[in-house]
């Protein structure tokens, strides 16, 4: 079956197979006689798929022995509270803004911690990231927050800041919900990283926390228990019921990715696929995508037509041409077209093709 390609930031495409996949296993788990979806979050066959996937994100991450990996819920939005109440002993955590979601990161520790401001591009309307050596660390900060790709302003870190090389000695704490199992990350950077399934590796409703375990077991007292990171890592993510279906199919997209070649591959392919699109807006006398390249993210590209009436004429035709939902957050307007793992070049193509065609129409 074919079907129209999907832009969509989140919650976003899946590939093909893997819905297939999970259509054809829908009523029946490997002759279990039940769906995953009925099935005890303690029973066998659950345990093994829960099993199977956090083996097979730790591989294709590479994750650390001392990291621990959660299956948490609450999305991104959650993690922004649940961070300052596990790691900020009440204390100071510093915040870098490169945009929308580290602007709200900011705000929602404001009610846990001493939040302060290291660095921010807000100046140059987030096209920027504030060069690391400027950052004005605090010397007792209990951790340091970044977004490691802003998905609404389309800015990302192509290097995770080295904390220890800037002097401080705090833990980082990434916000890769746009980011992740796009490309590898380096872990010795790193004392925590969260983000929502929802962009590149599955359903919404499963919250991904990869932990440090030096950093486990400093809650706040009024930490709800199940949001307590030790708790939660003590119980394998089953201190209460987990999202079983989502991660069962953030499993299937773990098989996916693995045999695609694992994330070197798809680092590759997500590559060429930004390249292509850039390149084009670049060239283009219509289209304009204001990020400096440096910073350019890879997964959401935001791009504006020089002549904004055109903007629903252009979306109605690109509706027609088998592209959907390239309309931009309504905070920065213009479009925005996200190019998470499971796109292919094909569904970019297409896009570049529309957009040139839609230019020539133009003058
Ligand atoms: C989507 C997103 C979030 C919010 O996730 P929710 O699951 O809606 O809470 C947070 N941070 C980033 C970078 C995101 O892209």
């Amino acid at each position: 079956m074919s079907r129209p390609f999907n832009f969509s930031a989140g919650p976003a495409t899946i590939a093909p197979e893997v819905l297939q996949q999970a259509a054809s296993e829908m009523l029946d788990w490997h002759g279990s006689g039940m769906g995953v979806m009925e099935m005890s979050h303690r029973g066998k066959e659950f345990i093994s798929i829960y099993e199977q996937a956090q083996a097979d994100l730790r591989e294709l991450l590479a994750v650390p022995k001392n990291f621990q990996i959660l299956f948490m819920q609450g999305g991104g939005l959650a993690e922004n509270a649940i961070v300052p109440l596990n790691l900020s002993r009440g204390g100071k955590a510093d915040f870098v803004l490169t945009g929308s979601w580290s602007q709200k990161s900011l705000k929602e520790a404001r009610k846990y911690c001493q939040a302060h401001v290291a660095a921010t591009d807000e100046a140059h309307g987030f096209t920027q990231l504030p060069a690391s050596a400027d950052w004005q660390l605090s010397a007792d900060a209990s951790y340091v927050h970044i977004c490691s790709n802003e998905t609404i302003h389309g800015v990302e870190f192509h290097e995770l800041p080295d904390l220890k090389a800037l002097g401080s000695s705090a833990p980082l704490v990434v916000d890769f919900s746009s980011q992740v199992a796009s490309r590898p990350v380096d872990w010795s950077r790193v004392g925590l990283a969260f983000g929502g399934a929802q962009k590149n590796i599955g359903p919404a409703g499963l919250t991904l926390v990869i932990v440090r375990e030096d950093l486990l077991g400093h809650a706040l007292p009024a930490c709800p228990s199940a949001f307590d990171y030790k708790t939660v890592a003590d119980n394998q993510s089953m201190f209460n019921t987990p999202p079983t279906f989502a991660i069962y199919m953030a499993g299937l997209i773990f098989q996916w990715l693995k045999k695609l070649g694992g994330v070197p591959a798809i680092e590759a392919r997500n590559i060429a696929k930004a390249e292509l699109l850039y390149s084009y807006i670049d060239s283009s006398q219509l289209y304009l995508n204001k990020v400096d390249p440096v910073c350019r993210s890879r997964m959401n590209v935001p791009f504006f037509l020089r002549d904004e009436s055109r903007n629903e004429a252009f979306l109605a035709g690109a509706k027609t041409a088998g592209l959907l939902q390239l309309k931009g957050h309504k905070s920065v307007g213009g479009m925005r077209a996200s190019l998470y793992n499971a796109m292919p070049i094909e569904g970019v193509q297409t896009l570049v093709s529309y957009m040139q065609e839609f230019e020539r129409t133009q003058s």
